[in-house]
């Protein structure tokens, strides 16, 4: 069964340790390379050239011995980089109110291919279409990990957030199995409401993360980790588990736009938190909640554009 959980932690770490690499790790967008695209993404990818060196994360005098091991299992933030073409994933309807801006980041081990991830967003795309609200080009970047993130713990989670994290748009990671749980797949959304749950609970925090101090941006919000599959196509179980990773990541986003937890009882809607993949519906007020979270995160995403530019 996949099993969708929500919890609110808090976390925060000096705002993107490695972001601002991209601008000029990018070179240009790959209009002849398709031929390493395989045959089932049907023209679905752009892929980027990377330029440079394989992107690390910087090691900071605010990390503790947890942190920095976890940081060092980082070989590249950046080994691959590609967008999901937004034509590639919506149906086509007229009335577009709302787009969703959201970013991948795939451990290259998870066993999230190319050709899942389209299809889990193409799924996913199925039920926010019914709102009118679209997936707009996903920017995903595939990290390369070292054996140390073959099972991640929290502390290591976190610290590939830091290091991955590049605007204050929601931001999925695709990871291998936690410790903590047994599911082959399962999401967990943290949303801008989890900040609350801080108070009082500042070791815990750092024992967590690693950090020796509390860092003073609030960055770790309005996040969604979904664990690995590992199935491929010859498996029976396949088809099953593919279908319900589309309702995964649609029900994580609805987490984090709703800010809340949001579950309903009808077992056939997206928001029922007991898997099956059958769950397609979405009713007219959790259209709303989802305009209303897309407006207010864009808020957030436009505020810190405007407060990069200020200062210089
Ligand atoms: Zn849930």
């Amino acid at each position: 069964m996949d099993r969708t959980h929500v919890f609110y932690a808090f976390f925060v770490m000096t705002f993107v340790i490695v972001s601002f690499s991209k601008m000029h790790r990018y070179g240009e967008q790959a209009t002849d390379d398709f031929a390493r695209n395989n045959e089932f993404n049907h023209g679905c990818i752009v892929d980027y050239i990377l330029e440079g060196d394989p992107v690390q994360v910087e090691l900071t005098s605010a990390m503790g011995s947890a942190a920095i091991k976890a940081a060092k299992g980082i070989r590249d933030v950046e080994k691959d980089t590609f967008d999901i073409r937004a034509d590639c994933v919506n149906a086509s309807v007229d009335d577009v109110k709302a787009e969703i801006r959201v970013h991948y980041v795939v451990l290259d081990s998870s066993g999230w291919s190319r050709t899942k991830l389209v299809d889990a967003t193409r799924q996913a795309g199925r039920i926010y279409n019914q709102c009118g609200i679209h997936f707009s080009d996903i920017e995903v970047s595939v990290v390369d990990v070292d054996r140390h993130y073959t099972r991640v713990q929290m502390d290591e989670y976190f610290q590939l957030v830091s290091a991955t994290r590049t605007t204050a748009e929601p931001h999925i990671y695709f990871m291998n199995q936690q410790d903590v749980y047994d599911s082959e797949l399962w999401g967990l959304a943290y949303n801008d409401g989890f900040t609350r749950g801080l108070t009082g609970n500042r070791a815990e925090f750092m024992r967590k993360t690693g950090m020796q101090s509390l860092p003073d941006k609030k960055v770790m919000d309005n996040i969604a980790l979904i664990v690995g599959n590992h199935r491929e196509r010859e498996d029976r179980y396949y088809a099953h588990r593919t279908l319900g990773l589309g309702v995964t990541v649609a029900h994580e986003l609805f987490h984090i736009y709703g800010n809340c937890t949001c579950h309903e009882t009808n077992r056939k809607n997206f928001m029922f938190a007991g898997g099956g993949r059958s769950r397609s519906q979405i009713t007219p007020v959790q259209c709303a909640r989802a305009l209303d979270g897309i407006k207010r995160i864009r808020g957030y995403e436009n505020h810190r554009i405007m407060t990069l530019e200020e200062g210089g």
